[in-house]
Protein backbone atom coordinates (compact mmCIF):
# COMPACT_ATOMS: atom_id res chain seq x y z
CA UNK A 1 0.00 0.00 0.00
CA UNK A 2 1.19 3.45 -0.47
CA UNK A 3 0.92 6.49 1.45
CA UNK A 4 -2.03 8.11 1.81
CA UNK A 5 -2.45 11.27 -0.05
CA UNK A 6 -1.80 14.37 1.77
CA UNK A 7 -5.35 16.26 2.36
CA UNK A 8 -7.15 13.68 1.70
CA UNK A 9 -9.09 13.64 4.82
CA UNK A 10 -10.68 16.99 3.62
CA UNK A 11 -12.61 15.00 1.66
CA UNK A 12 -11.72 15.77 -1.77
CA UNK A 13 -10.14 13.33 -4.42
CA UNK A 14 -6.57 13.80 -5.40
CA UNK A 15 -5.57 15.81 -8.36
CA UNK A 16 -7.19 13.49 -11.43
CA UNK A 17 -5.01 12.08 -14.39
CA UNK A 18 -5.79 13.88 -17.53
CA UNK A 19 -7.04 16.80 -16.05
CA UNK A 20 -5.58 20.51 -16.57
CA UNK A 21 -6.36 22.05 -12.96
CA UNK A 22 -6.02 25.77 -13.24
CA UNK A 23 -5.52 26.99 -9.80
CA UNK A 24 -5.49 29.95 -8.15
CA UNK A 25 -2.27 30.71 -5.68
CA UNK A 26 -3.85 34.05 -4.22
CA UNK A 27 -1.85 37.03 -3.82
CA UNK A 28 1.68 35.78 -2.17
CA UNK A 29 0.83 34.49 1.53
CA UNK A 30 0.60 30.91 1.70
CA UNK A 31 -2.35 31.34 4.26
CA UNK A 32 -4.58 32.33 1.62
CA UNK A 33 -3.77 29.27 -0.40
CA UNK A 34 -6.88 27.28 -0.57
CA UNK A 35 -7.04 23.62 0.78
CA UNK A 36 -8.28 22.26 -2.57
CA UNK A 37 -5.47 24.19 -4.20
CA UNK A 38 -2.52 22.50 -1.80
CA UNK A 39 -5.03 18.83 -2.44
CA UNK A 40 -4.06 18.93 -6.21
CA UNK A 41 -0.26 20.37 -5.92
CA UNK A 42 0.71 17.20 -3.27
CA UNK A 43 -0.92 14.98 -5.55
CA UNK A 44 -0.33 15.79 -9.19
CA UNK A 45 2.31 14.88 -11.73
CA UNK A 46 3.40 18.26 -13.68
CA UNK A 47 2.71 21.94 -12.27
CA UNK A 48 3.44 25.24 -14.28
CA UNK A 49 3.97 27.99 -12.05
CA UNK A 50 4.40 31.69 -12.62
CA UNK A 51 6.52 34.63 -10.31
CA UNK A 52 3.40 35.38 -8.18
CA UNK A 53 3.21 31.80 -6.79
CA UNK A 54 4.44 31.41 -3.14
CA UNK A 55 7.12 28.87 -2.90
CA UNK A 56 5.46 27.27 -0.15
CA UNK A 57 2.86 26.47 -2.25
CA UNK A 58 5.58 24.65 -4.36
CA UNK A 59 7.19 22.72 -1.43
CA UNK A 60 4.17 20.64 -1.44
CA UNK A 61 4.57 19.83 -4.75
CA UNK A 62 5.59 15.48 -4.53
CA UNK A 63 8.96 14.79 -5.57
CA UNK A 64 8.23 12.96 -8.37
CA UNK A 65 6.15 15.68 -10.37
CA UNK A 66 7.82 18.04 -12.85
CA UNK A 67 8.28 21.88 -11.80
CA UNK A 68 8.11 24.32 -14.73
CA UNK A 69 8.88 28.27 -14.19
CA UNK A 70 6.92 30.20 -16.80
CA UNK A 71 8.34 33.43 -14.82
CA UNK A 72 7.88 36.49 -16.50
CA UNK A 73 8.46 40.16 -15.16
CA UNK A 74 7.28 43.45 -16.56
CA UNK A 75 8.91 43.51 -20.12
CA UNK A 76 9.91 40.19 -20.61
CA UNK A 77 8.35 39.25 -24.28
CA UNK A 78 6.25 36.58 -22.27
CA UNK A 79 8.40 33.99 -24.01
CA UNK A 80 7.26 30.30 -23.61
CA UNK A 81 4.09 30.86 -21.69
CA UNK A 82 2.14 29.68 -24.40
CA UNK A 83 4.38 26.82 -25.48
CA UNK A 84 3.97 25.74 -21.78
CA UNK A 85 -0.03 25.69 -21.97
CA UNK A 86 0.12 23.51 -25.07
CA UNK A 87 2.88 21.38 -23.43
CA UNK A 88 0.43 21.14 -20.22
CA UNK A 89 -2.44 19.90 -22.53
CA UNK A 90 0.13 17.25 -23.90
CA UNK A 91 0.99 16.10 -20.70
CA UNK A 92 -2.75 16.25 -19.30
CA UNK A 93 -3.49 13.88 -22.75
CA UNK A 94 -0.82 11.44 -21.90
CA UNK A 95 -2.39 10.89 -18.87
CA UNK A 96 -1.09 13.03 -16.40
CA UNK A 97 -2.43 15.07 -13.46
CA UNK A 98 -1.52 18.47 -14.59
CA UNK A 99 -1.62 21.59 -12.78
CA UNK A 100 -1.35 25.20 -14.20
CA UNK A 101 -1.13 27.35 -10.74
CA UNK A 102 -1.64 31.58 -11.21
CA UNK A 103 -1.64 33.71 -9.21
CA UNK A 104 -4.90 34.70 -7.14
CA UNK A 105 -7.82 33.94 -8.79
CA UNK A 106 -7.24 31.98 -12.23
CA UNK A 107 -10.35 33.96 -13.90
CA UNK A 108 -9.33 37.57 -12.38
CA UNK A 109 -6.59 38.81 -15.42
CA UNK A 110 -5.03 35.48 -15.53
CA UNK A 111 -6.46 34.15 -18.90
CA UNK A 112 -7.66 31.32 -17.06
CA UNK A 113 -10.40 31.64 -19.58
CA UNK A 114 -8.53 31.18 -22.44
CA UNK A 115 -6.22 28.41 -21.15
CA UNK A 116 -10.45 26.32 -20.50
CA UNK A 117 -11.22 27.28 -23.65
CA UNK A 118 -7.83 25.61 -25.43
CA UNK A 119 -8.55 22.46 -23.44
CA UNK A 120 -12.19 22.94 -24.38
CA UNK A 121 -11.35 22.35 -28.17
CA UNK A 122 -9.07 19.87 -27.72
CA UNK A 123 -11.34 17.57 -25.25
CA UNK A 124 -9.29 17.97 -22.01
CA UNK A 125 -10.82 18.39 -19.09
CA UNK A 126 -10.27 21.36 -16.86
CA UNK A 127 -10.98 21.03 -12.61
CA UNK A 128 -11.41 24.82 -11.92
CA UNK A 129 -10.14 25.94 -8.40
CA UNK A 130 -10.40 29.48 -7.65
CA UNK A 131 -8.20 31.33 -5.70
CA UNK A 132 -8.65 34.63 -3.23
CA UNK A 133 -7.58 37.29 -5.40
CA UNK A 134 -5.33 39.91 -4.67
CA UNK A 135 -8.06 42.38 -5.58
CA UNK A 136 -9.88 42.20 -2.40
CA UNK A 137 -7.48 40.28 -0.47
CA UNK A 138 -4.30 43.07 -0.74
CA UNK A 139 -6.43 45.96 0.15
CA UNK A 140 -7.76 44.37 3.01
CA UNK A 141 -4.58 42.62 4.56
CA UNK A 142 -3.58 46.62 4.15
CA UNK A 143 -6.50 47.60 6.15
CA UNK A 144 -8.90 48.95 3.13
CA UNK A 145 -12.46 47.28 3.00
CA UNK A 146 -13.38 47.37 -1.03
CA UNK A 147 -16.82 47.89 0.52
CA UNK A 148 -17.52 49.40 3.98
CA UNK A 149 -21.07 50.37 5.05
CA UNK A 150 -21.77 53.95 4.06
CA UNK A 151 -18.61 54.59 2.39
CA UNK A 152 -18.86 51.91 -0.37
CA UNK A 153 -21.44 49.69 -1.63
CA UNK A 154 -19.19 47.90 -4.39
CA UNK A 155 -16.27 48.00 -6.29
CA UNK A 156 -14.70 47.69 -9.58
CA UNK A 157 -11.60 45.98 -10.42
CA UNK A 158 -9.62 47.18 -13.94
CA UNK A 159 -6.86 46.14 -15.42
CA UNK A 160 -4.68 49.03 -16.19
CA UNK A 161 -2.85 47.66 -19.41
CA UNK A 162 0.84 47.83 -19.19
CA UNK A 163 1.24 47.75 -23.55
CA UNK A 164 0.43 52.16 -23.66
CA UNK A 165 -0.78 51.73 -26.87
CA UNK A 166 -3.71 49.61 -26.00
CA UNK A 167 -4.18 51.35 -22.85
CA UNK A 168 -6.36 54.30 -24.29
CA UNK A 169 -9.01 51.82 -26.48
CA UNK A 170 -9.42 49.48 -23.39
CA UNK A 171 -10.45 51.71 -20.87
CA UNK A 172 -13.45 53.88 -20.58
CA UNK A 173 -12.10 56.68 -18.33
CA UNK A 174 -15.75 58.47 -18.25
CA UNK A 175 -17.50 55.16 -16.86
CA UNK A 176 -14.68 54.49 -14.43
CA UNK A 177 -14.68 58.13 -12.81
CA UNK A 178 -18.47 57.94 -13.22
CA UNK A 179 -18.33 54.52 -10.70
CA UNK A 180 -20.39 55.04 -7.36
CA UNK A 181 -17.97 52.95 -5.17
CA UNK A 182 -14.43 51.86 -5.02
CA UNK A 183 -12.01 51.21 -7.81
CA UNK A 184 -8.91 48.98 -7.59
CA UNK A 185 -6.85 48.69 -10.29
CA UNK A 186 -4.57 45.69 -10.92
CA UNK A 187 -1.19 45.91 -13.18
CA UNK A 188 -0.54 49.36 -12.68
CA UNK A 189 2.26 50.42 -10.78
CA UNK A 190 3.65 52.11 -13.53
CA UNK A 191 1.21 53.89 -14.49
CA UNK A 192 -0.25 55.58 -11.42
CA UNK A 193 -0.11 58.85 -12.52
CA UNK A 194 -2.10 58.68 -15.58
CA UNK A 195 -4.70 56.49 -14.08
CA UNK A 196 -4.72 59.39 -11.19
CA UNK A 197 -4.88 62.02 -14.02
CA UNK A 198 -7.55 60.63 -16.13
CA UNK A 199 -9.99 59.85 -13.62
CA UNK A 200 -9.56 63.59 -12.39
CA UNK A 201 -10.29 64.81 -16.08
CA UNK A 202 -12.94 62.86 -16.36
CA UNK A 203 -14.74 64.57 -13.12
CA UNK A 204 -13.53 62.61 -10.02
CA UNK A 205 -12.62 65.02 -7.17
CA UNK A 206 -8.57 65.36 -6.75
CA UNK A 207 -9.30 64.78 -2.85
CA UNK A 208 -10.63 61.70 -3.10
CA UNK A 209 -8.57 58.90 -1.17
CA UNK A 210 -6.11 56.58 -2.71
CA UNK A 211 -3.40 53.99 -1.70
CA UNK A 212 -1.22 51.96 -3.83
CA UNK A 213 -0.34 48.53 -1.78
CA UNK A 214 2.76 46.87 -2.66
CA UNK A 215 3.59 43.00 -2.15
CA UNK A 216 0.41 42.54 -0.57
CA UNK A 217 -0.13 40.02 2.30
CA UNK A 218 3.76 38.99 2.38
CA UNK A 219 6.42 39.98 4.75
CA UNK A 220 7.62 42.82 1.96
CA UNK A 221 3.81 44.14 2.18
CA UNK A 222 3.96 48.65 1.68
CA UNK A 223 1.08 50.51 1.40
CA UNK A 224 1.29 54.50 0.46
CA UNK A 225 -1.87 56.60 1.19
CA UNK A 226 -2.42 59.58 -0.62
CA UNK A 227 -5.21 60.96 -2.88
CA UNK A 228 -5.75 61.25 -6.52
CA UNK A 229 -3.95 64.67 -7.00
CA UNK A 230 -0.79 63.13 -4.55
CA UNK A 231 -0.50 59.74 -5.12
CA UNK A 232 1.61 59.13 -7.87
CA UNK A 233 4.38 61.56 -6.10
CA UNK A 234 4.19 59.65 -2.96
CA UNK A 235 4.49 56.30 -4.45
CA UNK A 236 7.80 57.93 -7.15
CA UNK A 237 9.15 58.76 -3.59
CA UNK A 238 8.58 55.83 -1.87
CA UNK A 239 10.34 53.40 -4.70
CA UNK A 240 7.22 50.81 -4.16
CA UNK A 241 8.10 47.50 -6.38
CA UNK A 242 5.60 45.14 -7.81
CA UNK A 243 3.20 43.72 -7.62
CA UNK A 244 1.35 46.08 -6.70
CA UNK A 245 -2.56 47.55 -6.94
CA UNK A 246 -3.93 51.21 -6.41
CA UNK A 247 -7.26 51.29 -5.01
CA UNK A 248 -9.58 54.61 -5.27
CA UNK A 249 -12.06 55.80 -3.04
CA UNK A 250 -13.04 57.03 0.61
CA UNK A 251 -12.66 53.35 1.92
CA UNK A 252 -8.94 54.08 1.13
CA UNK A 253 -8.70 57.15 3.89
CA UNK A 254 -10.13 54.70 6.53
CA UNK A 255 -7.78 54.11 9.31
CA UNK A 256 -5.51 50.93 9.19
CA UNK A 257 -6.99 48.67 12.10
CA UNK A 258 -4.97 45.82 10.55
CA UNK A 259 -1.81 47.36 11.12
CA UNK A 260 0.17 44.38 9.69
CA UNK A 261 2.97 46.53 8.28
CA UNK A 262 3.82 47.32 12.13
CA UNK A 263 4.32 44.33 13.43
CA UNK A 264 7.98 44.46 15.07
CA UNK A 265 9.82 42.61 12.24
CA UNK A 266 7.83 43.46 9.20
CA UNK A 267 9.87 43.46 6.17
CA UNK A 268 13.12 42.16 8.07
CA UNK A 269 14.75 39.31 5.87
CA UNK A 270 16.05 36.68 8.00
CA UNK A 271 18.39 33.89 6.81
CA UNK A 272 17.64 30.47 8.84
CA UNK A 273 20.11 27.77 8.21
CA UNK A 274 18.21 24.17 8.74
CA UNK A 275 19.15 20.61 7.94
CA UNK A 276 15.45 19.21 7.93
CA UNK A 277 12.68 19.53 5.68
CA UNK A 278 9.92 20.26 8.22
CA UNK A 279 9.68 23.82 8.68
CA UNK A 280 10.28 25.43 12.59
CA UNK A 281 8.28 26.80 15.42
CA UNK A 282 11.20 29.32 15.26
CA UNK A 283 10.17 30.12 11.66
CA UNK A 284 6.69 30.00 12.29
CA UNK A 285 7.02 32.56 15.01
CA UNK A 286 9.16 34.67 13.77
CA UNK A 287 6.56 35.09 10.45
CA UNK A 288 3.58 36.25 12.42
CA UNK A 289 5.89 38.95 13.81
CA UNK A 290 6.30 40.30 10.30
CA UNK A 291 9.72 38.41 9.03
CA UNK A 292 10.74 36.89 5.83
CA UNK A 293 12.28 34.10 6.65
CA UNK A 294 14.34 31.99 4.32
CA UNK A 295 14.89 29.00 5.54
CA UNK A 296 17.75 27.50 3.87
CA UNK A 297 18.72 23.48 3.63
CA UNK A 298 22.67 23.88 4.34
CA UNK A 299 23.29 20.46 5.06
CA UNK A 300 21.58 17.10 5.42
CA UNK A 301 21.04 14.34 7.87
CA UNK A 302 22.59 11.78 6.71
CA UNK A 303 22.62 7.99 8.79
CA UNK A 304 25.29 7.99 11.64
CA UNK A 305 28.06 5.02 12.59
CA UNK A 306 25.88 2.07 12.84
CA UNK A 307 28.63 0.12 14.50
CA UNK A 308 28.52 2.27 17.09
CA UNK A 309 24.83 2.58 17.95
CA UNK A 310 24.95 -1.03 17.87
CA UNK A 311 27.81 -1.04 20.56
CA UNK A 312 25.79 1.62 22.39
CA UNK A 313 22.65 -0.54 22.59
CA UNK A 314 24.62 -3.75 23.70
CA UNK A 315 26.59 -1.96 27.02
CA UNK A 316 22.64 -0.50 27.80
CA UNK A 317 21.19 -4.06 27.56
CA UNK A 318 24.37 -5.62 29.86
CA UNK A 319 24.05 -2.64 32.29
CA UNK A 320 27.33 -1.55 31.46
CA UNK A 321 26.30 2.10 31.21
CA UNK A 322 25.24 4.98 33.98
CA UNK A 323 24.41 7.89 32.27
CA UNK A 324 23.40 8.69 28.49
CA UNK A 325 23.28 12.44 27.56
CA UNK A 326 20.67 12.97 24.64
CA UNK A 327 21.81 15.79 22.64
CA UNK A 328 18.56 15.06 19.94
CA UNK A 329 15.35 12.45 20.64
CA UNK A 330 15.80 11.60 17.31
CA UNK A 331 19.49 10.26 18.29
CA UNK A 332 18.02 8.48 21.53
CA UNK A 333 15.47 6.95 19.30
CA UNK A 334 17.64 5.21 16.86
CA UNK A 335 19.46 3.60 19.67
CA UNK A 336 16.07 2.08 21.23
CA UNK A 337 15.34 1.12 18.12
CA UNK A 338 18.62 -1.00 18.11
CA UNK A 339 18.45 -2.02 21.49
CA UNK A 340 15.16 -3.35 20.16
CA UNK A 341 16.91 -5.73 17.38
CA UNK A 342 18.93 -6.93 19.48
CA UNK A 343 16.11 -8.39 21.70
CA UNK A 344 15.61 -5.55 24.36
CA UNK A 345 13.58 -2.76 24.82
CA UNK A 346 13.69 0.85 26.63
CA UNK A 347 14.03 -1.03 29.57
CA UNK A 348 17.62 -0.78 28.82
CA UNK A 349 17.38 2.59 30.45
CA UNK A 350 15.98 1.53 33.87
CA UNK A 351 18.41 2.56 36.22
CA UNK A 352 20.62 4.99 33.59
CA UNK A 353 20.72 8.75 34.51
CA UNK A 354 19.47 10.20 31.89
CA UNK A 355 20.61 13.29 30.64
CA UNK A 356 18.45 15.54 27.87
CA UNK A 357 20.35 19.01 26.30
CA UNK A 358 18.00 21.64 25.34
CA UNK A 359 14.43 22.07 27.29
CA UNK A 360 12.57 21.58 23.52
CA UNK A 361 14.62 18.54 22.78
CA UNK A 362 13.71 16.94 26.89
CA UNK A 363 10.32 17.91 25.88
CA UNK A 364 10.20 15.93 22.21
CA UNK A 365 12.19 12.90 24.36
CA UNK A 366 8.89 12.90 26.61
CA UNK A 367 6.52 13.37 23.77
CA UNK A 368 7.75 10.53 21.05
CA UNK A 369 9.62 8.51 23.59
CA UNK A 370 7.66 8.70 26.74
CA UNK A 371 10.75 9.33 29.01
CA UNK A 372 11.22 11.53 31.30
CA UNK A 373 15.02 13.43 31.75
CA UNK A 374 16.41 13.18 35.14
CA UNK A 375 18.71 16.13 34.23
CA UNK A 376 17.92 18.96 31.56
CA UNK A 377 20.86 21.36 30.95
CA UNK A 378 20.43 24.34 28.41
CA UNK A 379 22.99 23.62 26.45
CA UNK A 380 26.10 21.54 25.88
CA UNK A 381 28.30 24.01 27.96
CA UNK A 382 26.28 23.42 30.52
CA UNK A 383 27.36 19.24 30.77
CA UNK A 384 30.91 19.99 31.54
CA UNK A 385 29.74 21.67 34.78
CA UNK A 386 27.18 18.77 36.24
CA UNK A 387 27.76 17.21 39.32
CA UNK A 388 28.84 13.25 39.66
CA UNK A 389 30.35 13.71 36.37
CA UNK A 390 33.01 11.84 38.06
CA UNK A 391 35.68 10.27 35.25
CA UNK A 392 34.81 6.64 36.33
CA UNK A 393 31.23 7.09 35.30
CA UNK A 394 30.12 4.96 32.28
CA UNK A 395 28.62 7.84 29.95
CA UNK A 396 27.16 7.72 26.64
CA UNK A 397 26.61 10.37 24.81
CA UNK A 398 23.93 10.29 21.69
CA UNK A 399 23.42 12.87 18.94
CA UNK A 400 23.98 13.95 15.40
CA UNK A 401 27.75 14.46 15.81
CA UNK A 402 28.18 13.92 18.90
CA UNK A 403 31.81 13.01 18.53
CA UNK A 404 32.56 16.35 17.24
CA UNK A 405 30.34 18.44 19.37
CA UNK A 406 31.32 16.64 23.10
CA UNK A 407 34.83 15.79 22.20
CA UNK A 408 36.09 19.04 24.48
CA UNK A 409 33.19 19.20 26.78
CA UNK A 410 32.91 15.36 28.02
CA UNK A 411 36.42 14.12 26.62
CA UNK A 412 35.86 10.69 29.10
CA UNK A 413 32.33 9.94 27.30
CA UNK A 414 31.70 7.75 24.68
CA UNK A 415 30.34 9.72 21.70
CA UNK A 416 27.80 7.80 19.52
CA UNK A 417 27.15 9.89 16.05
CA UNK A 418 23.67 8.40 15.37
CA UNK A 419 23.40 10.85 12.20
CA UNK A 420 26.03 13.19 10.41
CA UNK A 421 25.35 16.56 8.40
CA UNK A 422 26.62 16.31 5.24
CA UNK A 423 26.98 19.78 3.41
CA UNK A 424 24.17 20.58 0.09
CA UNK A 425 24.42 22.70 -2.48
CA UNK A 426 22.83 25.94 -1.25
CA UNK A 427 21.02 28.61 -3.21
CA UNK A 428 21.79 32.16 -3.37
CA UNK A 429 19.78 33.56 -0.97
CA UNK A 430 20.15 37.35 -0.07
CA UNK A 431 19.05 38.23 3.54
CA UNK A 432 19.53 40.89 5.78
CA UNK A 433 20.25 38.83 8.72
CA UNK A 434 21.33 35.49 9.40
CA UNK A 435 20.04 33.44 12.40
CA UNK A 436 22.72 30.62 13.88
CA UNK A 437 20.84 28.26 15.45
CA UNK A 438 23.52 25.89 16.73
CA UNK A 439 27.47 26.00 16.77
CA UNK A 440 27.40 22.51 14.02
CA UNK A 441 26.11 24.82 11.32
CA UNK A 442 28.54 27.46 11.88
CA UNK A 443 31.51 25.88 9.50
CA UNK A 444 28.77 25.55 6.79
CA UNK A 445 27.04 28.59 6.96
CA UNK A 446 30.85 30.63 7.23
CA UNK A 447 31.62 28.12 4.16
CA UNK A 448 28.51 29.07 1.81
CA UNK A 449 27.46 32.71 2.79
CA UNK A 450 30.36 34.55 3.66
CA UNK A 451 29.00 38.41 3.16
CA UNK A 452 30.70 40.49 6.15
CA UNK A 453 27.76 43.13 5.76
CA UNK A 454 25.12 41.00 7.10
CA UNK A 455 24.82 40.90 10.29
CA UNK A 456 24.95 37.12 12.24
CA UNK A 457 22.55 36.83 15.37
CA UNK A 458 23.64 33.83 17.56
CA UNK A 459 20.90 31.75 19.64
CA UNK A 460 23.18 30.89 22.20
CA UNK A 461 26.45 31.22 23.75
CA UNK A 462 28.27 27.73 22.38
CA UNK A 463 27.34 29.02 19.31
CA UNK A 464 28.75 32.78 19.69
CA UNK A 465 31.80 31.07 20.79
CA UNK A 466 32.09 28.73 17.38
CA UNK A 467 30.65 32.06 15.57
CA UNK A 468 33.78 34.21 17.12
CA UNK A 469 36.42 30.75 16.54
CA UNK A 470 35.75 30.95 13.30
CA UNK A 471 36.46 34.54 13.05
CA UNK A 472 33.11 35.90 13.06
CA UNK A 473 30.87 38.92 14.36
CA UNK A 474 28.34 38.05 16.58
CA UNK A 475 25.93 40.99 16.79
CA UNK A 476 23.19 39.72 18.68
CA UNK A 477 23.40 37.28 21.41
CA UNK A 478 19.48 35.49 21.96
CA UNK A 479 19.29 35.27 25.95
CA UNK A 480 17.86 31.20 24.91
CA UNK A 481 17.03 29.31 22.01
CA UNK A 482 13.18 30.21 22.00
CA UNK A 483 11.44 31.89 19.52
CA UNK A 484 10.44 34.62 21.78
CA UNK A 485 13.90 35.52 23.06
CA UNK A 486 15.30 35.38 19.35
CA UNK A 487 12.79 37.81 18.61
CA UNK A 488 13.63 40.06 21.44
CA UNK A 489 17.25 39.77 19.65
CA UNK A 490 15.94 40.53 16.55
CA UNK A 491 14.54 43.48 17.42
CA UNK A 492 17.15 44.91 19.58
CA UNK A 493 19.65 44.63 16.81
CA UNK A 494 16.93 46.87 14.98
CA UNK A 495 16.70 49.13 17.35
CA UNK A 496 20.67 49.79 17.78
CA UNK A 497 20.61 49.82 14.13
CA UNK A 498 18.04 52.73 14.82
CA UNK A 499 15.57 50.84 12.67
CA UNK A 500 17.48 51.80 9.25
CA UNK A 501 20.38 49.64 9.25
CA UNK A 502 18.51 47.26 6.98
CA UNK A 503 15.92 47.99 4.17
CA UNK A 504 13.11 45.49 3.02
CA UNK A 505 15.14 43.87 -0.19
CA UNK A 506 12.87 44.07 -2.99
CA UNK A 507 10.90 40.28 -3.92
CA UNK A 508 13.11 37.87 -5.55
CA UNK A 509 11.00 36.72 -8.31
N1 LIG B 1 -5.16 36.57 -11.06
C1 LIG B 1 -4.54 37.55 -10.20
C2 LIG B 1 -4.19 38.83 -10.91
C3 LIG B 1 -3.19 38.65 -12.00
S1 LIG B 1 -2.69 40.14 -12.73
C4 LIG B 1 -5.44 37.79 -8.97
O1 LIG B 1 -6.60 37.36 -8.96
O2 LIG B 1 -4.96 38.38 -8.02
C5 LIG B 1 -1.27 40.54 -11.75
C6 LIG B 1 -1.55 41.75 -10.92
O3 LIG B 1 -2.21 41.40 -9.73
C7 LIG B 1 -0.32 42.49 -10.46
O4 LIG B 1 0.19 43.34 -11.46
C8 LIG B 1 -0.87 43.28 -9.30
O5 LIG B 1 -1.60 44.39 -9.74
C9 LIG B 1 -1.85 42.29 -8.71
N2 LIG B 1 -1.27 41.55 -7.60
C10 LIG B 1 -1.16 40.21 -7.51
N3 LIG B 1 -0.62 39.87 -6.32
C11 LIG B 1 -0.41 41.01 -5.65
C12 LIG B 1 0.12 41.32 -4.37
N4 LIG B 1 0.53 40.36 -3.53
N5 LIG B 1 0.20 42.61 -3.99
C13 LIG B 1 -0.22 43.58 -4.82
N6 LIG B 1 -0.73 43.35 -6.03
C14 LIG B 1 -0.83 42.08 -6.45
Amino acid sequence: MTNQPPFLALGGPPATPGVVHLVGAGPGDVGQLTLRAAQVLSTCDVVAYDRLAPAEALALVPDHADLIDVGRRYGDPGVGRDEVDTLLRERAAAGHAVVRLKGGDPFVFGRGGEEAAACAAEGIPVEVVPGVTSAVAVPGAAGIPVTHRGVATGFAVVTVHEDPTKHAAQIDHQALAAFPGTLVFLMGLRRVAPVCEQLIAHGRDPGTPAAVVSAGTTPRQRTVRATLATLADAVAAADLQPPAIIVVGDVAALPDLVGREVRPLHGLRVGLPRTRRRGSDLAAHLRSVGADVVEVPLAREEPGDVAAIGRAAADLLAGRVDEVVVLDAAGLEVVLAAAVDLGGDARALAGVRLTVVGRRTAAQVRRDLHLAADVTVGSAGELADLPDAAPDRRVLVLGPDADLRTRDLLPDATAVTTSRLRPQPVPDVHVDVWLVPASRLVPLLAEAYSDPRVPLVSMGPVTSAALRDAGLEVAAEAAAATPVAVEDALTSLLRRDGGSGWTASPAED
